[in-house]
């Protein structure tokens, strides 16, 4: 599925696969700042890749795409994107699009 964000065809989440990627990611985001704690050092200090770990590998055992960045996982959910454009086929950038973000075709209503 295409991501707009990403620029290129990523491997989408449905709800139940995104809500098992969440839950790590917010075990990361609780590492993080328990790392913090711990040292008492700035976030430029703190290992994100490696407390973000359990993130990645979780998006490549659903898609088996590599070292996807947790950032870039978190929006390859496909509810945060609307239907196929009609004109492109890409998805439109957000469920309530009224026109296409890649070929500015509109959506036709109903
Ligand atoms: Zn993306
Ligand atoms: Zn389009």
């Amino acid at each position: 599925m295409w991501c707009w964000r990403c620029k290129s065809e990523m491997p989408m989440l449905s709800e139940d696969e995104f809500s098992s990627v969440q839950a790590l990611y917010s075990g990361g985001i609780k590492a993080t700042k328990e790392f913090r704690q711990k040292w008492g050092i700035a976030l430029e200090g703190v290992p994100i890749d490696d407390l973000f770990r359990p993130v990645r590998t979780r998006y490549e055992e659903l898609t088996s795409m590599k070292d996807c960045h947790q950032n870039a996982i978190m929006h390859h959910r496909i509810s945060l994107y609307g239907p196929p454009c009609e004109q492109c086929g890409k998805p439109l950038r957000t469920p309530k699009a009224k026109l296409c973000g890649a070929c500015m075709h509109p959506k036709s209503e109903g």
